[in-house]
């Protein structure tokens, strides 16, 4: 081993940041990365009809790596070559969907004019669906209508979007990681059914019964298959119930049939099935003095459905007052309560949304068009807006004025995931190659080519359709309009036709005007005690022997264009010469941590095949060398700083995968003290917590993200490490995010593996830009997530990749139109895998309104959701805690006080009434306030709540809806013959029978809750064991057993696996156990140990709230 220093150079931190004002103009080049061609992506070359079908990004389908990779003799030199792991060889599993799954047309295949550049194939699928694409929106404004009654049903589709508070909390400057929606598919494991993340149908639960939904259980494609309900029929709304002995229609008006009241007993009903458009309607107790009585609909007390609850303590009047709200728990009981079976049901909303919007596709053709859930599957027909997959915003319908949108207070608010990976029924973006003049776009505000901009004067020029200017059309990009003023190649142009695609950059685009290196991967191991003692590090090396096989390819290269390179550290680094030639490893210590420099370059980052034979005599060795270490002091921002200037010696972008397990104690930049300190919870420095301790990290964060540097970060603490501080640099460079606490190789070996494997195969765009652009009248204000800001419309992102979101709210600076409505371009550059500099764009037209109704009734709550959370978790950088969660009631309230004022109809202030879309505000909202972030239960360490606040900032919004209102599944009701999930049940402990099984997973656990009287077979046919008490609560993952139970089961554990971006960790829970209290806090209709609010306690809450602002 020879140290082999070489003077440190000084390398000038702080390149010049890749701004938008370089990418103006684009004068000469376009000439793709010499040896890299077209991939992933089809390509569009000028004006042939024709383009190619991309493959699809898909994950890669490969066998988990076993330990038959011949282990070469340590330090032995192989021959360079050497065909050490041909198992898993490129002609058996690839890194993408393997050729022969992939329709390819050829590039001259003949586009069919008239239809949008999809690919034939989906188009023949689509036109199985029949209905024409405004169906989607008729069936919304149906709905609308049928649950707004004093709305004016004639209201054309436009919504609108107010605004967030005016007190806004400063923007934090960082932002965090966090990962996507579950339509990746690691390639591990058996599959099971379709990994689409939204695909179960849930038959109607109990709150549905009597409802005449008898749709058979979705599950997945073929969607043609499945019928929409008669438009014409009318639908029960949420809260009905079958007639039951009891319930009585209190002499309510036809228009609002389903409002509930909660006035003294006495006279409690719940109210039928109503045929008239049905109301969402609460009613409270009487206010003071005023209306004595209402008409409306009246609760019933006790378990319409003639379940038999138990006592149910501390209902209602739990609220002394908004400033007191949830700090406390819960005062003494009210009076009545409310029967949670009459307030809005999340599982009802979601089960609605499947059956009503599922079996069609949603075509992206009409403006201001609001998509389906989240929950629902649905194929997405990009027909010039983007899909509800790359953008989703919290209106589909913008107040025209900023005044009304800060009398609505609706926050106006895009969640974009630009790199999202799509079904493998849909298409990605198609690629767009203008050759050497780069991409057209307007000559004053830069906005690129899109469907709305408009061909003027026999199309020699266009007028932009964000800031109006006129630009010449380039001679080479000219074409004669039809007719209509549309271009005879509309459809023959992605750019023209489509709401995504992208183009290929030239090297305008391109840092000091030359084309990018593909990137670099540096594998950073801590070698310290407890990392070999928990077999750590030998698991890490075992598993990169093989993984490094599976990098990304950036589409069809036949092997990964990114370099590798390796270091391992404790107090001091060691470096790693794995250059082919050598016959084995040579190490290089730098020990001078205060000036960290690369002490080789030739030899350090390699390709993988041609180094394979010294690197996997590497990572044979490495837990060899340090199997005796007793070091137990570490560095950590010298890894970061050594990783960064590897990279820009190397001049290449690139990611860090750092392998850390305790807080960096060692004399060395960086350093931290252990800060923890839990009494600060609930005090006016708790936000102290959430921030660094040191802006070392922010500053480190700003040079990596420069040279396009982006670090993930994998931690196995066994104790406080201060996540709050180890993760600034992970999230202000796009990175991720893992925490394995306590970390033991048999229970939590396959979570990390799983995790680890999906984060090195996933695709990322490195040294990224993004910009949203907006049309006159709005504009990008604010932004959530992992990135980096240098100026206020510039998203930096060292890395990006397709699980991560940002979050963009947008203000007015102009009054806006209802004709012309608004407009979003999000362009996003960056360099693929395989080293191409591209521009993804992504486009979506918006409605505008001047009407407060048409702005509720084209809202998201699920993305509203995301929105509030995320600026919620941004807050309590700076503010008390508390403050946050009165900040959030308060404007959820006046939200939801504005609807009540100007769009339901006249009705008693005893009611609360709430707009259709926003009826699961209350509780997903209680749900937010409810988290670890923003009320902490005495088990929550520090750590924990700085990691979800971090992951919580980057989730899309079907991370953030299962993540706060956990899925909840009765394993006995899973038929084995389905493929169906079982439906889903509401989040309270009310609903659990004690002779069930129940599955809940949100995200980063799943939960198994056994009830004690479940039968033995079950328990034996599951667990592989013959009674209750035999079951161990400490088992990973359930046994594999030849049942169809068991086989059901565990289909349904890996499918839910798929969906989502991490590997979640099993726990087993059995009822009474000393872990239900774990599993009770994901419950979250419940009272919180922590002191949070029940569903409906809450409920009460905002209704007050309601009425207070009203009166
Ligand atoms: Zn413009």
């Amino acid at each position: 081993m020879s140290v082999n220093q070489q003077a440190h150079t000084g390398p000038p931190y702080g390149q010049p940041q890749p701004a938008y004002q370089r990418y103006q103009q684009p004068g000469y080049g376009g000439q793709q990365m010499p040896g890299v061609p077209h991939s992933q992506y089809g390509v569009y070359n000028g004006p042939m009809p024709g383009y190619q079908q991309p493959a699809p990004p898909q994950g890669p389908l490969r066998t988990p790596p076993t330990s038959g990779a011949p282990p070469p003799t340590s330090g032995a030199l192989l021959p360079v070559g050497q065909p050490a792991y041909n198992q898993f060889g490129q002609g058996d599993v690839q890194n993408g969907i393997p050729a022969s799954a992939v329709q390819m047309p050829s590039v001259s295949q003949p586009f069919i004019p008239g239809s949008t550049p999809t690919s034939i194939s989906q188009l023949s699928s689509f036109q199985q669906y029949g209905p024409s694409p405004t169906g989607a929106q008729q069936l919304t404004n149906h709905m609308a209508g049928m649950t707004i009654g004093s709305v004016p049903t004639s209201a054309a589709p436009p919504a609108g979007v107010g605004y967030g508070p005016s007190t806004s909390v400063p923007p934090a400057s960082g932002s965090f990681t966090a990962t996507g929606s579950g339509l990746y598919t690691p390639y591990s494991s058996s599959q099971g059914p379709r990994p689409a993340s939204m695909t179960h149908g849930l038959p109607p639960t109990s709150l549905s019964q009597g409802v005449p939904l008898a749709q058979p259980a979705f599950s997945g494609p073929p969607l043609s298959m499945q019928r929409l309900p008669s438009q014409g029929a009318p639908r029960p709304s949420t809260m009905q119930s079958p007639p039951l002995s009891g319930q009585a229609l209190a002499g309510l008006p036809a228009s609002q049939p389903n409002h509930l009241a909660s006035p003294p007993p006495p006279q409690q009903a719940m109210s039928g099935p109503h045929p008239g458009p049905p109301m969402t309607g609460l009613q409270g107790p009487p206010p003071p003095s005023t209306h004595p009585s209402q008409p409306g609909y009246q609760i019933q007390q006790n378990g319409s459905f003639g379940q038999v609850r138990g006592p149910q303590p501390n209902y209602g009047g739990a609220y002394p007052g908004t400033s007191n709200y949830g700090s406390q728990p819960g005062p003494p009981p009210p009076p009545k309560r409310l029967d949670p079976d009459s307030i809005p049901s999340p599982i009802q909303v979601i089960e609605d949304d499947r059956n009503n919007r599922g079996s069609e596709p949603f075509v992206t053709g009409v403006r201001g068009q609001v998509p389906p859930l989240v929950t629902t599957n649905f194929l997405v027909k990009d027909q010039g807006n983007a899909s509800p997959r790359y953008i989703r915003c919290t209106s589909y319908n913008i107040p025209c004025t900023s005044d009304m949108a800060k009398q609505s207070q609706v926050p106006l608010a895009a969640v974009i995931k630009p790199l999202a990976m799509l079904p493998t029924e849909e298409t990605p973006p198609y690629l767009v190659d203008h050759g050497e003049s780069g991409p057209i776009r307007c000559n004053r505000c830069k906005a690129y080519m899109c469907p709305f901009m408009q061909f003027i004067e026999g199309g020699r020029r266009f007028q932009c359709c964000f800031c109006s200017c006129v630009t010449e059309v380039p001679p080479h990009y000219f074409q004669h309009l039809d007719h209509t003023g549309k271009r005879v190649d509309f459809y023959d142009r992605p750019e023209l036709s489509l709401g995504s695609y992208e183009f290929l950059a030239t090297v305008d685009y391109c840092k000091n005007n030359k084309f990018p290196d593909p990137p670099a991967f540096i594998f950073m191991i801590d070698v310290s005690y407890n990392a070999v003692k928990s077999g750590l590090v030998r698991l890490i090396c075992e598993e990169l022997k093989s993984l490094l096989d599976y990098l990304p390819r950036g589409g069809n290269l036949e092997e990964s264009a990114i370099r590798v390179g390796f270091v391992t550290y404790n107090k001091v680094l060691h470096f790693y010469n794995v250059k082919s030639s050598l016959a084995q490893p040579q190490m290089m210590v730098v020990s001078d941590v205060a000036d960290m420099f690369v002490p080789l370059l030739d030899g350090f980052l390699v390709n993988v095949n041609e180094s394979r034979a010294v690197i996997t005599s590497l990572l044979d060795q490495i837990p060899e060398m340090f199997a005796d270490t007793r070091e137990t002091e570490m560095v950590f921002a010298p890894v970061i700083q050594a990783g960064l200037d590897a990279l820009k010696a190397a001049e290449c972008a690139g990611k860090l995968f750092i392998f850390h397990t305790s807080l960096p104690i060692a004399e060395a930049p960086g350093k931290l003290k252990n800060r923890d300190d839990k009494k600060l919870i609930n005090t006016d420095k708790e936000k102290t917590l959430f921030q660094p301790q040191t802006n070392f990290y922010s500053n480190l964060a700003k040079d990596c993200v420069a040279q396009g540097c982006c670090v993930d970060l994998f931690l196995f603490p066994n104790q406080y490490l201060d996540v709050a501080t180890l993760g600034v640099v992970t999230y202000q460079t796009g990175g991720s995010i893992y925490k394995y606490s306590y970390f033991q190789l048999e229970t939590d070996q396959e979570r990390f593996l799983n995790d680890l494997r999906r984060d090195v195969q996933k695709e990322v765009g490195f040294d990224a830009v993004m910009r949203v652009r907006t049309s006159t009248g709005i504009r990008a204000t604010d932004f959530f997530g992992a990135f980096y800001m240098s100026n206020t419309t510039d998203v930096e992102l060292a890395g990006l990749d397709c699980d991560k979101t940002i979050t963009v709210e947008f203000k007015h600076d102009d009054k806006l139109s209802e004709d012309s409505g608004a407009l979003l371009q999000c362009a996003l550059l960056y360099t693929s895998s395989a080293g191409q500099r591209r521009l993804r764009i992504h486009n979506l037209s918006l409605n505008c309104c001047t009407q407060l109704a048409d702005l509720y009734r084209n809202c998201e709550t699920d993305t509203l959701i995301n929105y509030l959370a995320k600026y919620a978790y941004r807050g309590v950088l700076n503010n008390p805690v508390k403050t946050v969660r009165d900040a959030l009631i308060n404007q959820c309230a006046q939200i939801l006080a504005c609807y009540r004022k100007n769009c339901a109809s006249p009705s008693s202030a005893g009611q609360l009434i709430l707009p259709e879309c926003m009826k699961l505000l209350p509780v997903y909202l209680n749900c937010v306030l409810k988290s670890d972030v923003l009320q902490p239960g005495p088990e929550v360490s520090t750590d924990d709540r700085a990691y979800i606040r971090q992951l919580v900032t980057s989730m899309d919004v079907a991370e953030t809806n299962v993540f706060f209102y956990p899925r909840l599944l009765p394993l006995t009701k899973v038929d084995v013959d389905n493929d169906a999930l079982p439906a889903a049940i509401r989040n309270s402990e009310e609903r659990l029978s004690k002779g069930d099984m129940y599955l809940l997973e949100n995200g980063l656990n799943i939960f198994v809750w056994v009830g004690v009287n479940v039968q033995q077979g079950l328990i034996q046919n599951l667990f592989g064991v013959s009674s209750f008490s035999q079951i161990s609560n400490t088992m990973s993952t359930l046994p594999i057993l030849e049942n169809p139970f068991s086989k059901k089961v565990r289909s349904i554990m890996d499918m839910l696996q798929a969906q989502r971006s991490r590997y979640m960790k099993l726990i087993i829970v059995k009822q009474e156990d000393k872990f239900e209290m774990l599993f009770k806090h994901f419950l979250v209709e419940d009272k919180s140990m922590s002191g949070g609010a029940s569903y409906v306690d809450f409920l009460c809450h905002m209704h007050k709230e309601i009425r207070q602002l009203l009166s």
